[in-house]
């Protein structure tokens, strides 16, 4: 049995597992976090949607040294196999050993992120730990964007250092994360009816893998939205004068689109240079995205007649603004070795909408101003063809810091205990460490400990014996921050 009880953070790993924590519903696992602040007598601040502080005196001979900050959430992604009966807004957890493992029957583990605040409490309880004032902070609503830890003010927060127990790994400190603007196009169209003397004919960008476009938009795959924007430019340019009555693809504005699907009417005339833009097309891209997306599709195939299509200045200037919208990497990283510091992703468009036009987007980058800047050539693109543009959600990044005193603790521990060195990753997914680091821009973070494997799904499993060793990992780090 590794999972033992005795072990403190096995104790409040379970504990916290009977307790509800879908995000948006942390109530009842704040309570019980205020309620051990309480039996341990520690100073508990917690705010209007659940954010929690506590704050722990520094050990003794530690106590003017400054705060260090560790940080987790409390939510967890609430994901259930088919057939499985369990009601996430009041049923436990059915936890379970199997081969080192810790896993939960059926369920997600909330190992994402559990450990974290399994951790937290063990340590705030230790009352041999050597250290200096601790601020351990429990976040809610992570996973649905982020939502708690934006709520969070300066004042919250006395700690100029932060360790963040949702990232990184074992040995691996991230050390870096994207901030995000979400944003969406409209544009009006004008419309007008159908030339019944035309032929309308559908033509699908498919087979692209497509993917999140915090994970994989360094990765050079294509954009279905994109590559039929350019089929549809290349006849332009051809002379054909083609018309549109719908253009629709992806999925959302953080999924590479992977198919992408319009309606046009040409000429019969026309059909068979149509037809051959398309085959030619077909060539070119799959030669470009063949080591990306090989399975790329571009078919064509005759449909019914519809009612109205745009006019041809609405056409002209919807495709050319499709064609300018910066899509993809912008810039990659030097010092960790291609990572996107910054990209934007054309991940949806819906056309018509209420007979208008609407495009969703999302900018990532480590950095503010680079997010900034992609947003005004994306403003200045929409507007030059009459389209607005809006923001509905925006979090920012943490830029990798070439000087970090945590981060070389890390690395000498690793160093002295697992004879290698450590690992430094970055992020170009979203992470509290952004909005951390937002807070106060001199805090030196370091991201490290996310040993759950498979999270977000029902196969999540926490291996029993690194949960043992990155613990004494964390505490090993806390007694070195200790000056
Ligand atoms: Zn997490």
């Amino acid at each position: 049995m590794k999972f033992d009880l005795k072990k403190r953070y096995c104790f409040y790993f379970n504990e916290l597992s009977m307790i509800p924590r879908g995000s948006g519903d942390e109530k009842k696992a704040c309570e019980w976090v205020a309620e051990f602040a309480k039996q341990n007598n520690l100073y508990c601040h917690q705010d209007s949607v659940g954010n929690t502080v506590i704050r722990k005196p520094g050990s003794k001979g530690h106590e003017n040294e400054p705060y260090l900050m560790i940080q987790a959430h409390l939510d967890m992604i609430t994901e259930k196999d088919p057939g499985i009966v369990h009601d996430f807004k009041k049923d436990p957890l059915d936890l379970y050993e199997e081969d080192g493992y810790l896993k939960a029957r059926g369920t997600t583990l909330g190992a994402d992120d559990g450990v974290g605040v399994a951790y937290m409490m063990a340590i705030l309880e230790d009352v041999n730990l050597v250290h200096s004032p601790l601020e351990c902070v429990f976040t809610v609503q992570e996973e649905t964007g982020l939502v708690g830890a934006m709520k969070m003010k300066p004042r919250d927060i006395l700690s100029r250092r932060c360790i963040s127990l949702d990232g990184g790994g074992e040995t691996t400190a991230m050390s870096c994360a994207a901030g995000g603007i979400k944003g969406e196009i409209r544009k009006k169209l004008i419309w007008k009816p159908a030339d019944r003397r035309m032929q309308a004919y559908t033509i699908e960008v498919s087979g692209l893998l497509g993917g999140h476009s915090g994970v994989v938009i360094g990765e050079g795959r294509g954009n279905a939205i994109r590559i039929l924007a350019r089929v549809l430019n290349d006849m332009k340019q051809n002379g054909l004068k083609i018309q549109l009555a719908e253009l629709n693809g992806g999925r959302g504005d953080n999924m590479i689109p992977s198919d992408a699907e319009a309606l046009i009417l040409c000429t019969e005339k026309e059909s068979s240079a149509v037809k051959k833009t398309v085959s030619r097309q077909l060539k070119q891209i799959r030669d470009e995205f063949a080591d990306s997306d090989s399975g790329i599709q571009i078919r064509i195939r005759k449909a019914a007649l519809p009612k109205e299509v745009l006019d041809n200045d609405s056409y002209a200037s919807m495709l050319a603004m499709l064609l300018l919208l910066p899509n993809g990497v912008e810039a990659v990283s030097i010092p960790l070795e291609g990572l996107p510091v910054t990209s934007n992703n054309l991940g949806r468009i819906v056309l018509p909408q209420d007979g208008n036009m609407i495009l969703y987007f999302r900018i990532r980058s480590l950095l503010q101003s680079a997010m900034d800047d992609v947003l005004s050539r994306v403003c200045t693109a929409a507007e030059a063809f009459d389209a607005k543009v809006s923001i509905t959600t925006q979090y920012p990044g943490w830029n990798y810091q070439k000087v970090s005193v945590l981060r070389d603790h890390f690395q000498k521990l690793v160093k002295e205990i697992y004879h290698h060195d450590i690992e430094i990753e970055g992020t170009h997914g979203g992470n509290e460490t952004g909005i951390w680091s937002s807070l106060h821009p001199e805090t030196d973070i370091i991201c490290i400990g996310s040993i759950e494997e498979n999270i977000h799904t029902t196969k999540e499993k926490l291996y029993l014996e690194a949960f043992d060793r990155e613990y004494k990992l964390l505490c090993r780090l806390i007694e070195m921050c200790a000056e």
